[in-house]
């Protein structure tokens, strides 16, 4: 075990908390229950200032550096061993200029917090799909949502950052002020330094929108992805689409002789009036013989955290994707006899319809370069902590060997996705040899000894000049 490194911090008003302090364990915590590390402190920040203190004292002292947003990812790149993790939880605050249409985020803040301040104003931004995902890490991926083909993703609707830099200094970044860090934090990830605050674009949505998931049987998974090929070919920018491949969840709207039944899911948010998503989705919820339909007009800030309890804080979960260029017979024959081998009835696969706004916005606009794919794919096994770890080793095994049926197919990867065996490559899969090359020059600027390592990291280059 080693030693703490003592609870002051000069110029940290937050809170520290060590491995003998009672809320430790809930503290070193992250979403994904397999991940159990111990960092020697976790410094809870109250605010930016707290935030330069605790990167100045980690680097002062060479500790190694951890950087937690929402702790939602899955690779649990929040929370490091044996260093300190800079923990942005209790900074959450959002404030909403609705004639501007601005959100202020601060760095911890999840994605429920953001659409319950702005849905009041009938505003969004694109965000991820279950409310207790937190803002940073999303929005500093990528950023896939309902709005996205719509509004663009999360990346896009930024446009400006507080940043604590390695240095343990305050700066901002937009299109005008550090012009090169703000491309590389639209993409690159926690790579450049700590954002402590966002400012992101908003657009009227709802507050009502025309949503939800209709399920089919697993056998009729083929022919319902030949016709969900065409039905998003041609749809509006307003339809996001989001497949499900696994079984249906114990939703409470859902009757229980149907809970844990293998089957698909085509889930949908329609981003413009009621009418017009009526007769969107029209076609999709009279396709076949549906087990279930739960769409209809819903408020978005419901819809928002509809699937939340599906994907639980501490369960365990293990996640392998890829992007896809598009859906042909051959892919939709791998997905329909892939997806369901998995033996847990909680593991599932997600698979996002792209397209609209995000193929139309240049690629190297941001720092996130995969804007020319079909679809990506979220292959996520997920055990409880109580089962066996047999159980685990099944399940991964299930998603490795899917998204190697898939490997013809393959068309990058989104970083956000990535879990922590994964090989380091894929971070470069993720970007393309350009923008990797572009983000290691920035790098090498704004942390060039590479403080921020406990991500999908991107090794600092030659500075940029
Ligand atoms: C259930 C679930 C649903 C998801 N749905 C979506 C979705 O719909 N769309 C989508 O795009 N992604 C989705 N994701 C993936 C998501 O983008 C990543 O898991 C993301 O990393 C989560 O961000 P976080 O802040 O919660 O993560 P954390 O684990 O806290 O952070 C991950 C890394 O991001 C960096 N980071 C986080 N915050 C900051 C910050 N403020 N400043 C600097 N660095 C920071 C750090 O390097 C950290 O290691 C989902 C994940 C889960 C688990």
């Amino acid at each position: 075990m080693t030693a703490p490194i003592g609870l002051h911090i000069p110029g940290f008003r937050g809170d520290l908390i060590a491995p003998d302090h009672d809320g430790y364990d809930d503290a070193r915590a992250v979403w994904n229950g397999a991940v159990d590390r111990r960092p020697r402190l976790i410094a809870r920040c109250s605010g930016t200032a707290d935030v330069a203190a605790a990167v100045r004292f980690a680097r002062d002292r060479d500790l190694e550096l951890a950087v937690r947003g929402g702790g939602h990812n899955v690779a649990g790149t929040a929370v490091c061993d044996h260093g300190i993790v800079v923990d942005l939880s209790a900074m959450r605050a959002v404030s909403v200029d609705p004639v501007e249409r601005i959100a202020h985020v601060q760095g911890g803040a999840l994605w429920g917090d953001v659409d319950h301040e702005t849905q009041v104003h009938g505003l969004a931004t694109t965000g991820g799909i279950v409310s207790h995902t937190g803002v940073g890490g999303v929005a500093l991926g990528g950023g896939i949502g309902w709005l996205m083909r719509k509004h663009g993703l999360t990346v896009d609707n930024v446009v400006e950052a507080e940043v604590v830099t390695a240095e343990g200094e305050i700066i901002r970044a937009s299109a005008d002020d550090h012009p090169d860090l703000f491309w590389a934090l639209r993409g690159g990830g926690g790579n450049f330094g700590v954002v402590s605050a966002f400012r992101f674009a908003l657009h009227p949505v709802g507050p009502t929108v025309v949503a939800g998931p209709v399920f089919w049987a697993a056998e009729d998974t083929t022919d319902v992805l030949r016709f969900y090929r065409e039905l998003v070919t041609d749809a509006p920018d307003e339809l996001g689409t989001v497949v499900r491949f696994g079984t249906i969840p114990p939703l409470p709207a859902v009757s229980e002789e149907l809970h844990f039944r293998p089957a698909i899911a085509v889930a949908s948010c329609y981003a413009g009036p009621a009418e017009d998503g009526e007769r969107a989705v029209r076609a999709l919820r009279e396709f076949g013989t549906p087990l279930v339909d739960l769409v209809g007009p819903t408020l978005y800030v419901d819809h928002q955290s509809g699937i939340d309890d599906t994907v639980p804080h501490g369960w365990h979960y293990y996640w392998k994707a890829t992007d896809l260029a598009g859906l042909s017979d051959e892919v939709i024959e791998i997905l329909a006899e892939r997806a369901y081998r998995a033996t847990s009835p909680r593991s599932y696969a997600a698979m996002f319809h792209l397209g609209g706004a995000v193929a139309r916005t240049p690629r190297d606009a941001t720092a996130h370069p995969g804007r020319d794919v079909d679809h990506r794919i979220s292959i996520d096994a997920v055990w409880l902590p109580e089962q066996d770890d047999s159980v685990g080793a099944a399940e991964a095994a299930w998603a490795r060997g899917f998204l190697d049926a898939l490997q013809p197919h393959r068309a990058g990867v989104y970083v956000n996705f990535l879990d922590s065996d994964d090989d380091p490559r894929r971070v470069r899969e993720a970007y393309g040899d350009d923008t990797f090359r572009r983000l290691a020059d920035v790098k090498g600027k704004y942390d060039p000894e590479n403080v921020f390592h406990n991500n999908k990291n991107i090794p600092p280059g030659k500075p940029a000049r």
